[in-house]
């Protein structure tokens, strides 16, 4: 799929921007600070409803419509697909902060909240997330590898998410059970709640932890093959990237057989009450797919400790190409490509593989601040546009 016209009103240094697109390889180039990344992002928000950058939705409004009797951000996409075009539309409606006397302040946590509409009509956000499906490559991909299990159950959760509503719908509803419990475990450690009332939220979270951690193994198989054979090739056949599922819970290594969620509910279950002691002590729920993790390895040792640099940004990029075909494959369209700064710190072999690997990919984006670090690798195709200060415009 691709995006054919992307328009943002207030969004970030964008106060107004409508931008045609073509199908195939884009190049945005701009110094420093001109909103390449803001791009990126806008069009990521638009697949996922969310910004992994952004701490608050309000944060992307444009500092100058904060002051608005109304300050609303606004983006739409309108996506090509195979099975057709639809158009994705996002606003993010912040509180108006008119005091007498007193003006929002840039950066400040404005609060917010989101709308969401496809082709014109409002949906909730399990509705819309996927629509449009885009793989965003950043340099803090790094962290994938070298960063806390959190970086990596997120590329889990992002990913699934887009592929599938009902994932994104359990993930939530877990996230609440653990809260809930978490709450409750530390009254019953002050002797407000006792231990009976476990019962309920322990099946509450092995039900919904059980379908999380059935999906998750059967994915992290797909993107691990998938992953093997990126690194492969990046490598240039030296290097072997291991990818496996850590489940955080006793009883099951997290391969793809014994995946079934009957049976997981019921080990995570068991799990639960064992470390029932331990959790009132601590406080929270220590078992289930909130700890989980993911095991990276190269050649055989821990990626985080042993790989160089080089090689644990080639493993990261290759966690990403894994999910873009993953993705590909899942949804029987391509998702839209999103390149931010990666290339130029790739050396000439790993970036002429990625570039090989175009064709796979109805729409690449690329952001650079140099036309000329790989210039010549884009293929004629490839349309080029100048970011400057929150405006764009096409270089011929
Ligand atoms: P680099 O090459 O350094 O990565 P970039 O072109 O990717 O630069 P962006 O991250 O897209 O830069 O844009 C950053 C700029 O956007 C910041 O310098 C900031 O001034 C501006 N910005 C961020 N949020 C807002 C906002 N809510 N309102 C207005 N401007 C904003
Ligand atoms: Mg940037």
């Amino acid at each position: 799929m691709w995006v054919r016209h992307l328009s943002l009103s207030n969004v970030r240094n964008y106060r107004k921007l409508e931008l045609d697109f073509n199908r195939g390889p884009v190049l945005l180039l701009g110094d420093n600070a001109q909103g390449k990344s803001n791009l990126l992002e806008a069009i990521m928000l638009l697949a996922t409803t969310r910004s992994e950058r952004a701490q608050t939705d309000g944060e992307l409004i444009h500092w100058d419509a904060l002051n608005d009797p109304q300050p609303v951000a606004r983006l739409v996409a309108q996506v090509e697909r195979r099975d057709g075009s639809l158009q994705v539309e996002v606003l993010i409606v912040g509180r108006p902060q008119a005091q007498e006397g007193s003006s929002a302040e840039p950066g400040g946590r404005t609060p917010a909240s989101k709308r969401l509409r496809v082709n014109g009509v409002a949906r909730r956000q399990v509705d819309v997330v996927g629509q449009l499906t885009a793989v965003l490559f950043s340099t803090d991909d790094l962290e994938l590898v070298t960063g806390a299990p959190a970086e990596r159950r997120r590329y889990l959760d992002v990913t699934l998410s887009q592929l599938d509503p009902s994932y994104m719908r359990t993930l939530q509803r877990y996230g609440k059970v653990v809260t809930q419990r978490n709450a409750l475990l530390r009254r019953i450690q002050d002797g407000e709640a006792s231990a009976d009332e476990l019962s309920f939220w322990d099946d509450e979270l092995a039900q919904h932890g059980a379908i999380l951690m059935s999906r998750r193994a059967v994915a992290v198989d797909a993107l691990a093959e998938h992953g093997r054979e990126a690194h492969r090739r990046l490598s240039g056949g030296r290097e072997e990237l291991q990818t496996t599922y850590l489940p955080r819970v006793d009883g099951w290594d997290g391969s793809r057989s014994g995946a079934q969620p009957e049976a997981l509910a019921s080990v995570l279950k068991d799990s639960l009450l064992a470390g029932r002691r331990r959790e009132i002590g601590a406080g929270m729920t220590l078992s289930g797919p909130h700890r989980d993790d993911l095991s990276l390895k190269l050649n055989g040792v821990a990626a985080s400790s042993f790989a160089s640099r080089g090689q644990q940004r080639t493993a990261a990029l290759s966690l990403r190409l894994a999910e873009g075909r993953f993705l590909a494959d899942g949804k029987g369209d391509p998702p839209v490509v999103l390149l931010d700064d990666v290339l130029s710190e790739l050396d000439e072999g790993r970036r002429r593989s990625v570039l090989e690997s175009l064709e796979e990919w109805d729409q690449l984006i690329i952001t650079s601040t140099d036309a000329d670090r790989f210039g010549e690798g884009l293929p004629a195709s490839t349309s080029a546009f100048r970011v400057v200060a929150g405006k764009i415009e096409a270089i011929s």
